[in-house]
């Protein structure tokens, strides 16, 4: 998984974490927001910068925060052993900001992917909501957190819900869908989803034979 590393600039050294067995998702309580944001919202905390160990946007880029194997400051008392992953958006009812009420397929994806690839490094580990630990509404009440949790625990089909459309899972056409998926010849709709059984526009049909012709190289 691809990880971009961001340049910050540090108020404080880190502490190294010693133990890691909970791995702690947030929302950014913002519906546009970008890890350097998080960065200076924590440093006007009078923090050593951004809490979180990962950013993850609503288009499933991930970004870098602290190091990993330091002591983060995304959940109080519990930063000497968990790592913290915060998703841009605000996943919460309000009046005061505007709410996302679903999470993008790529943002998701991303995060299970990334919880997946932590695991590796530290087996065992939970994945958690921050209100899991805190009284508090984060990660919020539109957060996936149990479609994530389960996509991470059903190790087995984590590339499924990488790669695929979510609903041609099962489908008689899954393995070309897939296939002309990974060479970006087709694509999903807004939502991540293929609708394998509705029917194709005229437009639909020139765009895919020109994305076609262009994989192969016709001028
Ligand atoms: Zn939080």
């Amino acid at each position: 998984m691809e990880i971009i590393e961001v340049q910050y600039n540090w108020a404080n050294g880190f502490i190294p974490r010693a133990t890691t067995d909970a791995i702690v998702l947030h929302h950014a309580e913002s519906p546009r927001c970008t890890a350097q944001d998080v960065h200076r919202w924590h440093l006007d905390n009078g923090w050593a910068g951004i809490g979180y160990h990962y950013f993850v946007a609503k288009d499933g880029t991930v970004y870098r925060g602290r190091p990993r194997d330091v002591v983060g400051a995304h959940v109080e008392n519990h930063n000497w052993h968990t790592i913290g992953i915060c998703a841009e958006g605000n996943y919460h009812p309000s009046d005061r900001i505007p709410v996302d009420t679903q999470m993008p397929v790529v943002q998701k994806n991303s995060i299970v992917g990334l919880c997946h690839e932590l695991l590796t490094v530290y087996s065992g580990a939970q994945i958690l909501g921050h209100r899991d630990l805190l009284a508090t509404a984060c990660p919020g009440e539109y957060f996936p957190l149990v479609e994530i949790q389960q996509a991470v625990r059903n190790g087995q089909n984590i590339q499924e819900v990488l790669s695929m459309f979510p609903d041609t899972n099962g489908h008689w056409a899954a393995q070309d869908i897939e296939w002309l998926r990974q060479k970006g010849i087709i694509k999903g709709d807004e939502q991540g989803n293929f609708r394998p059984d509705q029917p194709i526009t005229r437009a639909e049909v020139v765009s895919l034979l020109a994305r076609t012709l262009r994989t192969l190289g016709v001028q």
